[in-house]
């Protein structure tokens, strides 16, 4: 589909140009399409927004034949595909929410050599008359988009990928290129391997995204934290604030929306039409705050998003990363804001123990949420923390508040030993079960109703911590979490000894904890985290 008499530059920037109206390439999107082009194999690792779409869509223009993309995203294939023909791309996909006939125009069309681009489910390519339907044709590529799906060490392992691998020996001499924006270098090296992509190029992006500022407080008033930022840092900006629960997103957007702030709500139970509306309200319109559930923001490229403020803790170090880069796609700066506290992590841990799935399954989110929080304790940069987690290097940043105002920390030995001591006093009553709530009343000396009914007052270690604050327990035992030195189990977040805790109970480990900031009084009063 290239015409030969134009001038100037590769047939590939003039496909971009021509094509998709771009002026240049980004990153490194010229030398992966130059590379596949040239009938090699690659191994590509890219954010989010980085560009990865033009990577196969180009040689698949440039090269004679049909580019077959795999994609686990059913649900965005139309949409693709209308978006592609509306470029006068000729693109067409099949899967399962095709009839008969619908399929049958498309192979039909396939076998004609009228189509540039096929997109397919990855269960089709099990399916033994799909593969011949394949030789049939002529191929240029094939593109398996979300390779990651293929990790069985990650959140969307998808079987029908392990299948891919044999793509390769039934096409030997077609160019496979493997794309993904989730790699941490296991994931990366399994992908390689499971793929059979050994010999292929790689090509990893980097995930540095220098224009959002990263920033992680202890929750205290959560909604007044958030309306605090709006008002001082964002006043009118476009943003997205994500909630854990539909619930949570109600209750953020009304208290929004009641200080003057034009917030919509965004979740699965609201229905279809109320949904596209607020999402087109926000795309089109400016200043417009969405709250909202995880739900929102696949396929959104809005870019002057200013700030994405989370008010539950995400579950993965991956969905906190997606989540913010939806932020700054225009390069200016923006803000990356999370607010979390104890509450989100015996929640998080009581949902993992609640889960479906085998013991292996919930010993892959527990890991996924171990990096989150450590992510959120850290004493180092945060950027050097969240780009070690895909396996890249940086130096602090500068631009996130640990390089802002580095985080003081302090020897927090003794007061591990203490609260430690106390868990493991009220482990020996295996009646009762009691949170970090109790405990910390037990430490400072409160005799409260919970406290005399259970004659916690009579044990040795009450009132031995009074030289902290309840806000200041707090963040010592969500640091304790965060290092692996306590646990939570159970429906009512029973705090647990490790095998890590009896170090620190028996003096043969030191522990360095990351200073609370101050706050006021006020602050402090309504603390809730
Ligand atoms: P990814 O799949 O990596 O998340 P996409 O391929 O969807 O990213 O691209 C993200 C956005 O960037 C899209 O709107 C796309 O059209 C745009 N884009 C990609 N490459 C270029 C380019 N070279 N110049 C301008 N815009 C681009
Ligand atoms: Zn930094």
């Amino acid at each position: 589909p290239v015409d030969p008499g134009e001038t100037g530059g590769s047939d590939a920037l003039r496909v971009l140009r021509r094509v998709f109206g771009y002026d240049a390439f980004r990153g490194e999107q010229e030398e992966i399409i130059e590379h596949v082009v040239s009938g090699g194999d690659a191994l590509v690792l890219m954010p989010t927004g980085g560009g990865k779409s033009l990577c196969y869509q180009i040689p698949a223009l440039v090269r004679e034949g049909v580019g077959v993309v795999v994609s686990p995203l059913i649900a965005l294939m139309q949409d693709q595909v209308d978006a592609l023909r509306a470029l006068g791309v000729r693109a067409g996909f099949l899967n399962s929410t095709q009839d008969v006939d619908e399929r049958r125009m498309v192979e039909a069309e396939f076998l004609a050599g009228e189509l540039d681009l096929l997109y397919l489910a990855p269960e089709r390519l099990r399916v033994e008359s799909t593969l011949r339907l394949l030789d049939r044709g002529k191929i240029s590529l094939f593109a398996i988009d979300e390779a990651h799906c293929v990790a069985q060490w990650g959140h969307d392992f998808r079987p029908d990928y392990l299948a891919l691998s044999a793509l390769h020996e039934r096409w030997p001499d077609v160019p496979r290129i493997a794309l993904t924006a989730t790699a941490t270098k296991a994931t990366h090296t399994e992908i390689a391997g499971r793929l059979g992509l050994q010999g292929a190029r790689h090509f990893v992006a980097s995930f540095d995204r220098p224009n959002i500022q990263y920033r992680i407080v202890p929750k205290e008033d959560p909604k007044k934290q958030l309306l605090e930022l709006l008002r001082t840092e964002h006043e009118g900006d476009a943003g997205v604030v994500y909630c854990l629960s539909r619930k949570g997103v109600e209750d953020a957007a009304a208290f929004l929306v009641a200080h003057g702030i034009d917030a919509l709500p965004y979740h699965a139970g609201l229905d279809a039409a109320t949904r596209a509306a607020n999402q087109a309200r926000f795309l089109r319109e400016d200043g417009v705050v969405v709250v909202a559930t995880i739900a929102f923001g696949m396929g959104i490229d809005k870019p002057d998003v200013r700030f994405v403020a989370h008010l539950d803790l995400p579950k993965s170090v991956e969905g906190y990363y997606q989540e913010t880069g939806r932020a700054g796609r225009d390069g200016l700066p923006s803000t990356a804001w999370l607010a979390y506290g104890l509450q989100d992590v015996v929640q998080q841990r009581k949902m993992i123990d609640g889960s479906e799935g085998d013991e292996a399954h919930r010993r892959k989110l527990a890991a996924h949420l171990d990096a989150m929080l450590a992510l959120c304790e850290t004493v180092e940069c945060r950027r050097v923390r969240l780009l070690a987690y895909f396996g890249q290097d940086s130096g602090a940043c500068g631009n996130c508040d640990t390089c802002l105002t580095p985080a003081e920390t302090w020897d927090g030995t003794i007061a591990a030993q203490k609260f430690l001591s106390a868990v493991y006093r009220l482990a020996r009553e295996r009646r009762q079960k009691f949170g970090a709530g109790q405990i910390i009343d037990i430490l400072l000396g409160k005799k409260t109703a919970k406290v005399i009914q259970h004659d916690h007052d009579t044990l040795t270690v009450f009132g031995i911590g009074t030289e902290l604050s309840v806000a200041q327990w707090r963040g010592v035992v969500r640091q304790l979490l965060a290092q692996g030195l306590l646990a939570v189990e159970g429906d009512y977040g029973t705090l647990v000894l490790t095998e890590a805790s009896g170090e620190v109970l028996g003096r043969r480990r030191d522990v360095l904890l990351r200073r609370e900031p101050e706050r006021p009084a006020r602050a402090a009063k309504s603390a809730k985290s």
